[in-house]
C-alpha cells in the first residue's frame, strides 16, 4: 500500500480553490460530481486523499467513505470531512433527500422520479431499511417492496 507522497501532496494543492468555507476542486470529477485523481493508475476520490494528507492517517481507500458536513460535493475542506462508513454515508444521502423532498415538493404527492427510485436501490442495498425509505420518500411500504422486487419500475 502506497502512502500518500510529496508528489501527491503537491498535485493535490494545485488542483482546488480555497474560499471562506468551501475548498472547491477544479479538477476531474466522477459521474456522482466528486473530486477525482489519479494516483498510479487508480482513480482516488479527492476526498479521501484531503482526509489522509490533513489527518496523516492514511487508509485503504475503498473501505471507508468520506462524509461531507457541508452539501458541496466538489469541497475538499478537511474541516468539512470525516471518515465514515457506507452505512453512516447512506443514512447522511437519505437525511438529505428527506430535507430536500420536504422543502421541494409542497403538494405532498408521492410521485417518485427515475432518479429516486435509483436512489432508493442503491440506498436499500446499503442496509437502510424499506420503513426509512418509505418515510423518506413519502410513499408506502408496499411501494418500495414492489420497487424492490422489480414489479414496479422494473426499467430502472
Ligand atoms: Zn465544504
Amino acid at each position: 500500500m502506497r502512502l500518500i507522497d510529496d508528489d501527491v501532496k503537491s498535485r493535490f494543492f494545485r488542483k482546488f480553490t480555497i474560499t471562506d468555507d468551501c475548498w472547491t476542486w477544479n479538477a476531474a470529477l466522477n459521474s456522482h460530481g466528486y473530486g477525482i485523481m489519479r494516483i498510479d493508475g487508480k482513480t482516488v476520490l479527492a476526498t479521501h486523499i484531503s482526509l489522509a494528507v490533513f489527518e496523516f492517517q492514511y487508509k485503504e481507500y475503498d473501505w471507508q467513505c468520506a462524509l461531507h458536513s457541508c452539501d458541496n460535493t466538489k469541497c475538499v475542506n478537511p474541516s468539512h470531512l470525516r471518515w465514515g462508513t457506507q452505512k453512516e454515508n447512506a443514512r447522511d444521502r437519505l437525511d438529505r433527500n428527506r430535507q430536500s423532498r420536504m422543502y421541494g415538493e409542497s403538494n405532498g404527492r408521492s410521485k417518485l422520479t427515475y432518479d429516486d427510485v435509483v436512489e432508493i436501490k442503491r440506498l436499500h442495498s446499503e442496509d437502510v431499511k424499506v420503513k426509512d425509505l418509505a418515510d423518506c420518500y413519502n410513499v408506502n411500504k408496499s411501494t418500495i417492496y414492489k420497487i424492490l422486487h422489480r414489479e414496479l419500475w422494473s426499467e430502472v
